[in-house]
């Protein structure tokens, strides 16, 4: 039966940045098919926590700051130790800084670079040799943007980093499909969460967005769930280093 190929009884999957917004709205996702939920977060994700164990499933909740690499040891270490395995990674930790591109710090640029895409690619590479060791293969899922596919404006160092994200997609699906790893990326276009705060309070911002998005209304952290569960399953067994855009119809525009 088809559907039985997306569920995800019995898989354990870290999501990084799970405390609110998208990254909830994706671990819930999981939960939901199945998995149980390693949940990487600086703050307490206690809304998430309660979620996911009323569906029935376990919440690890695992301090980490993903602006720098030492924490990763950690989260790999706790995954194993108090759920067995890791056979699913989402990276959607994330920040953004906005500026003119004339005006931009070096701050700005390193402290984006390293949360949206040094640590992803690191904390991809301790994971993905967990999976190696396990020998059942695995699924990376990273948080690509539209910014991956478009300059965007006034975000220099966000752009840099999602079109990084794009690109490290493919190194990493190339380097270990032969592992039966599938790394792919979820491209999200307009959502409403803290990261869009500021664009949706901009009334003349927020009027040009959503009069530009097909779907005509601004995107939902529900929304990712589906698609993160079929990246996540044996459904998508033969899509590797792929973005997907969930948009609305943004791109098609
Ligand atoms: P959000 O509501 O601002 O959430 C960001 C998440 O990242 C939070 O859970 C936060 O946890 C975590 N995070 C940030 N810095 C961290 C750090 N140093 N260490 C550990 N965790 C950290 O943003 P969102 O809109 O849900 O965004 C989630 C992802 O989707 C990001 O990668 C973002 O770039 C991407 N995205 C968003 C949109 C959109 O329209 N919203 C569109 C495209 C892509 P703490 O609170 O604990 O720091």
């Amino acid at each position: 039966m088809i559907l039985d190929s997306f569920s995800l009884q019995g898989k354990v999957a870290i999501v990084t940045g799970c405390n609110t917004g998208l990254g909830q709205g994706m671990a819930v996702g999981l939960a939901s098919a199945g998995c149980d939920i390693v949940g990487v977060n600086q703050s307490e994700p206690a809304e998430t926590k309660q979620k996911i164990e009323e569906l029935g499933r376990k919440f690890i909740d695992v301090r980490a700051d993903l602006s720098k690499t030492d924490d990763i040891p950690n989260i790999v270490d706790r995954s194993v130790t108090e759920l067995g395995r890791i056979d699913v990674l989402v990276n959607n930790a994330g920040i953004i800084r906005r500026n003119d591109a004339i005006d931009f710090s070096e701050q700005d640029w390193d402290d984006v670079m390293n949360v949206n895409v040094k640590s992803v690619f690191f904390l991809s590479q301790a994971v993905a040799k967990q999976m190696i060791a396990q020998g059942e293969g695995g699924k990376i899922i990273n948080i690509a943007s539209m910014l991956s596919f478009q300059g965007g404006i006034r975000v220099p160092s966000y752009t840099a980093s999602k079109s990084g994200v794009m690109g490290v997609t493919r190194l990493m699906a190339n380097e270990w499909a032969s592992h039966n790893i599938n790394v792919n990326a979820i491209a999200p276009g307009y959502m409403a969460t803290n990261n869009t705060d500021a664009l949706r309070a901009d009334e003349k911002r927020n009027k040009e967005i959503v009069d530009r998005i097909p779907a005509g209304r601004w995107g939902k952290p529900e929304d990712l769930a589906g698609p993160c569960v079929f990246l996540a399953s044996a459904a998508s067994d033969y899509v590797n280093g792929y973005t997907i855009a969930v948009d609305g119809g943004w791109l098609s525009r």
